[in-house]
């Protein structure tokens, strides 16, 4: 099996509510979301960070405003960022997760001991 079989990414890829105009990169909803509208924005291919090219890099940027601006005005407060591409199989991934004031605080980790689990167990 490779990274790919087992990536949620390139699994969720066919499922993507949105993609850059290019193709190059695509806005799925994550599979275990902390929040509503808890999406992630990834390249199309599976690709590492270290090995991501530059209209790669543009089309993920030109998505992640348009994702931010629809979750503020559909009522988030803000979004938190966070990227990650050296787990779940090296598939260069960008977390956009609303958040309002009335959410539960995640604590000094994000996807640490607290956060994620007092998050999710708060829903
Ligand atoms: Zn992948």
């Amino acid at each position: 099996m490779s990274s790919e079989d087992s990536c949620f990414i390139c699994a969720g890829r066919d499922a993507a509510v949105a993609r850059s105009d290019d193709g190059l990169a695509v806005v799925v909803p994550f599979r275990s979301p902390m929040f509503e509208d808890h999406v992630v924005v990834a390249p199309s291919a599976h690709v590492d960070t270290a090995d991501v090219d530059p209209a790669t890099w543009a089309a993920v940027g030109s998505l992640i405003p348009d994702v931010v601006g629809q979750r503020t005005s559909a009522g988030a407060e803000r979004c938190y960022l966070l990227a990650i591409g050296d787990s779940d199989k090296g598939h260069l991934h960008f977390h956009v997760v609303p958040r309002s004031e009335a959410d539960p605080a995640l604590g000094p980790f994000v996807f640490g001991p607290d956060g994620w689990n007092k998050a999710r167990g708060a829903r």
